[in-house]
């Protein structure tokens, strides 16, 4: 069992490391308006095609020592990050899955079923909230879908995931409406817009996948995680503003939300088994 645990999940990291290659190729073409499948993937400074065996996910890179074969020019090391990480989520993902159907002798389509949607899920937050980390911007092309994936998913192997259609819907719902709502209040309460449409939309996508009951831990800890960077960040740059002229320097540093609410779906995603219990002990007051 131990031997074909490990091969599942080797062939898992495969799979991931690829589509992580991919996820390079989303995150630099969406938002440039271009197409995401044609051309063949090319060196950003000569433009010549990469490849084949160049383009290998992470092991290329190391190949060519970080440098485009034709040009020399370093190619960014944010290329294979993102393939290995990819490729370690997707392995984090399916591990419950898998060991469900290797170890308890679940049935295997479900279970394939929840760790390619939890997969596809995972794939758009990545590539969402790096697009958003760069250009402030969340394209619908990515935060449409999620709703709909997330309740596909709910409808078909609910059970198994722990989400129920009905959870689903009315945390998509609820993310969506409560989100608006901060909006509109934080608008209306300083004269200026702090949290984007695509802020909107993706919470909506990350209710429904986690859930109405799961949806608000992910949300505070989403906004704690992106607060704690934000403060982080301030004194780093402008530790000197701060320090002459008081907090209220950092009244006008802009950080996408984004990129902290997928962190914070993710870590739901990969953790929810070991901090539920936690949670529900809490709650209950023993
Ligand atoms: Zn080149």
């Amino acid at each position: 069992m131990e031997a074909s645990l490990t091969t599942v999940l080797a062939v898992v990291a495969v799979w991931g490391a690829l589509w992580g290659s991919f996820l390079n190729v989303v995150v630099y073409r969406l938002p440039r308006g271009r197409s995401v499948v044609r051309p063949g993937s090319a060196c950003p400074s000569c433009a010549k095609p990469i490849a084949p065996w160049h383009n290998v996910p992470v092991l290329g890179f190391l190949w060519l020592r970080g440098r485009c074969a034709h040009c020399r020019q370093p190619i960014s090391w944010r290329y294979p990050a993102v393939e290995a990480l990819f490729a370690l989520l997707c392995v984090g993902l399916a591990l419950p899955y898998v060991q469900a159907v290797l170890i308890d002798g679940a049935a295997w389509r479900p279970a394939l079923t929840a760790a390619l949607g939890e997969q596809g899920f995972a794939f758009a937050l990545m590539a969402l909230a790096l697009i958003d980390a760069e250009t402030f911007q969340i394209p619908d092309a990515l935060s449409l879908p999620l709703p709909l994936l997330g309740l596909a998913i709910a409808v078909g192997v609910g059970d198994l995931r722990g989400v129920s259609w009905a959870s689903s819907a009315s945390g998509a719902l609820v993310g969506a409406g409560g989100l608006f709502a901060l909006q509109w209040g934080y608008a209306a309460a300083t004269g200026r817009e702090g949290l984007g449409t695509g802020d909107v939309k993706l919470l909506a996508g990350i209710g429904a996948f986690v859930g109405l009951t799961a949806l608000p831990l992910v949300l505070l800890a989403g906004a704690l995680q992106g607060l704690a960077f934000g403060l982080a960040y301030a004194f780093a740059t402008r530790g000197r503003a701060v320090s002459q002229r008081g907090l209220a320097s950092l009244r006008y540093l802009a950080l996408p939300f984004g990129p902290f609410l997928a962190l914070a779906a993710l870590q739901w995603l990969l953790l929810h088994r070991s901090i539920e219990p936690v949670v529900v002990r809490w709650l209950s007051g023993s």
